[in-house]
């Protein structure tokens, strides 16, 4: 008899899964039984055992059973009820906020709970607050007999129901209903795990298991999920390789002459290590095959002269390009240099951003639509649908870090049909480590320039605590009194805006009047671009001594003539970033300074923050600490964009498993085709599938 699969039974034949549940659910990407098992507990609580209420520790969950011996409500800052319980080992307090009257009544004196909650140090001793609690009446009720798994939950889902639903779901796991895609289990440790085994654990750990490693996500059947995890990711980037390499690219032979050109009228020659990138891209795009390459370059190391090499190739050949960056200033920047670099060579250059409205939106995009412009620059606002391009044979993405993999595949469909797709140019100045590289870019053939243009001086960079500043303002007033200019950096917690221009605003006020004799310019990310523009030409042009900004000027942002950066409240900041704004310095001969400020105390992780800053210039040196120190997802900038959500894998502590993952990878495409789809399926909510057949 051929059974059915836990992926083709819907989650509507479980109990309680009505049409509404049923919409919650799909809403987490949860439609079969399948779906269920794999949404995986996030972590345990220990409700097996009961712990004497003088036994209590800060901080902990615990189960605990007393009798109560007073419940009264409290008028204090908030209104509460607090009830007083009692074991003979101790006393404790619940409090609650939100209570009715009911409550209170079922909580009379001499009546017997059991209570689940963390308790944390109140003002009457330790306090439990909110706990769940049930009456008991008899003598023993029972304990649960498992580690009680708590679920990622979405409104309206309870911990409850929860379990109710994954209960049912672990009910119908019978031999043959979970399919083993893979050709056989990975080795862990030594021991082949099967999912099967795995998930019947990690839904209802024993009481026994071992709570630390569960915790570490470092069980062995939590490695066996994570690995399969990994390699769904891998396949489905490998998968969306290979369809965007099925599709045809224009190839761009010969007609070196706009290259030449430009070469010629740069005023500096190209370093080793761009003249090897420029090789690779020119070799890619000869190609009748897309490109797919990802250009990594530390800040300073000269990546713009290199898009600019490639997008004179598509100009040569008839196309056109597109240049996307994260930040209007950014991308204001190229759209000087391409300028600058490309009008007297005769080509047309196209500007779109999210501000370029009305009519003036409509010409550039007929223009664009009727091969009016050669090299359009802009923001985001190249991925809208609207935008059309008559022959876009190329599209260049800066600071790739900021943009999803969504992004990026929104650009292809951008070229008209009869043409083939564009080859694509991926730039990031963060030095991703090579196993992250592997595994958020396995798309993508990797180039790197790992080479400064010579003549720059490293940045010696100091850390001074704020409470210094009055030294700091001087320090400011000396190098700009020498011709230096300085950048000062404001930055804030909140992740607004609003609040940080406002910062922003009063520093500046600040600043000038302490420095009147200094021409103080301001900028940050809630001006208008083309006040941003003019203060950055400004400066650009010597015409500011101080610049005050705030982290908008984090990416590519380049002044030679800038040789001392401050920055307020570094230790707010990651590492990459603090990297990024160093790197605004140290562009010119002249030795160049980052003054590190902070507000002390200083945590641990701040500490180590800013001691490597101190002592390393070195973009790789410096990510792989961030990646120690934050983990993937910040580094990346994936919290932002959904690249790689991953359930149970985690990039860093799962490194080790990478090597396994792209071997294994290769294999089931080759081999096993047919479990490709399957585990993408699996483990990829809808949402994230990057590529959809
Ligand atoms: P990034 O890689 O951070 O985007 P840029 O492309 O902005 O760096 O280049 C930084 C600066 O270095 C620019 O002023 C650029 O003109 C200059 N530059 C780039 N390549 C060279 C080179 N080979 N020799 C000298 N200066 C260069
Ligand atoms: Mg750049």
């Amino acid at each position: 008899m051929s059974h059915q699969t836990l992926d083709e039974i819907p989650v509507q034949q479980l109990k309680g899964v009505g049409p509404k549940m049923a919409e919650k659910l799909a809403g987490l990407s949860i439609r079969s039984v399948q779906d269920l098992l794999f949404h995986l507990p996030l972590r345990y609580q220990d409700r097996t055992r009961i712990t004497p209420i003088g036994a209590l520790q800060a901080g902990a969950d615990a189960v605990i059973e007393g009798e109560v011996k007073a419940a009264d409500i409290v008028f204090g800052r908030r209104r509460s009820l607090v009830c007083r319980l009692q074991d003979g080992t101790g006393t404790v307090t619940l409090r609650f906020f939100h209570f009715s009257a009911a409550q209170k009544n079922n909580l009379s004196n001499g009546t017997r709970l059991r209570c689940f909650g963390e308790a944390r140090r109140g003002s009457s001793g330790l306090e439990l607050y909110h706990p769940e609690y049930t009456l008991v009446s008899g003598q023993q009720a029972p304990m649960e007999e498992a580690l009680t798994p708590i679920y990622p939950s979405s409104e309206g889902l309870s911990q409850q129901g929860w379990r109710k639903l994954s209960q049912q779901a672990l009910n119908l796991v019978k031999p043959n209903t979970l399919v083993e895609w893979l050709p056989q289990p990975p080795q862990l440790n030594g021991s082949a795990v099967s999912l099967e085994q795995a998930l019947l654990y990690l839904h209802r750990p024993p009481t026994d298991a071992p709570v630390g490693l569960l915790r570490e996500g470092e069980h062995p059947y939590q490695q066996r999920l994570a690995f399969e995890e990994l390699l769904a990711h891998n396949l489905s980037l490998l998968k969306l390789r290979s369809q965007t390499r099925a599709h045809g690219a224009p190839p761009f032979i010969g007609e070196d002459r706009l290259s030449d050109e430009f070469l010629q009228e740069l005023g500096f020659a190209l370093t080793g290590a761009q003249q090897r990138v420029v090789t690779e891209i020119n070799h890619d795009l000869k190609q009748s095959k897309p490109m797919l390459r990802l250009v990594q370059g530390d800040v300073g190391s000269g990546k713009t002269v290199v898009a600019a090499l490639a997008a004179l190739k598509a100009v040569a050949c008839g196309y056109q390009v597109a240049i996307m960056a994260p930040t209007e200033i950014l991308a204001e920047q190229h759209f000087t240099n391409f300028g600058h670099w490309m009008q007297p060579l005769g080509l047309s250059i196209g500007w779109l951003t999210g501000k370029v409205k009305g009519k003036q939106r409509k010409q550039q995009l007929e223009a664009m639509l009727e091969h009016q412009v050669d090299i359009v620059i802009g923001t985001h606002a190249l991925f809208q649908d609207e935008v059309q391009f008559a022959k876009l044979g190329l599209a260049i993405i800066d600071e790739q870090h900021r943009f999803g993999v969504h992004q990026r595949l929104a650009l292809k469909e951008k070229a008209s049909a009869d043409i083939g797709h564009p080859h694509q140019l991926i730039m990031t100045a963060t030095p991703i480590p090579r196993t992250l590289a592997m595994s958020a870019y396995a798309d993508l053939d990797t180039s790197v320039i790992d080479e400064l243009p010579p003549g720059r001086t490293p940045v010696t960079t100091v850390v001074i605590d704020n409470a210094r500043r009055a030294q700091i303002v001087e320090r400011v007033r000396n190098a700009c009194s020498e011709g230096r200019q300085t950048y000062w950096v404001c930055t804030l917690i909140e992740e607004s805006e609003a609040l940080e221009a406002q910062a922003a605003e009063d520093t500046c006020e600040n600043l000038q009047a302490l420095l009147p004799e200094l021409n103080v310019g301001l900028i940050h990310g809630r001006m208008k671009a083309d006040e941003k523009a003019s203060v950055m030409q400004a400066f650009k042009e010597n015409g500011l001594d101080l610049l005050v900004a705030t982290t908008v000027i984090e990416v590519g942002v380049d002044v030679p003539n800038a040789s001392l950066m401050i920055i307020e409240n570094a230790e707010r900041l990651g590492l990459a970033q603090l990297h990024q704004l160093r790197g605004r310095v140290g562009r010119g001969s002249t030795a160049s300074h980052c003054v590190l400020m902070y507000q002390s105390p200083l945590g641990q992780q701040g500490k180590q923050r800013l001691q490597t800053m101190r002592q390393s210039s070195d973009g790789f040196v410096i990510a792989e600490k961030d990646l120690e120190l934050r983990g993937p997802g910040e580094l990346l900038g994936t919290r932002q964009t959904g690249l790689m959500q991953l359930r149970i894998a985690d990039l860093e502590r799962d490194s080790h498993l990478l090597e396994q993952v792209k071997v294994v990878a290769e294999q089931l495409l080759q081999q096993h085709p047919n479990a490709v789809d399957p585990l993408i399926q699996r483990w990829l909510a809808d949402g994230e599938q990057y590529a959809q057949v």
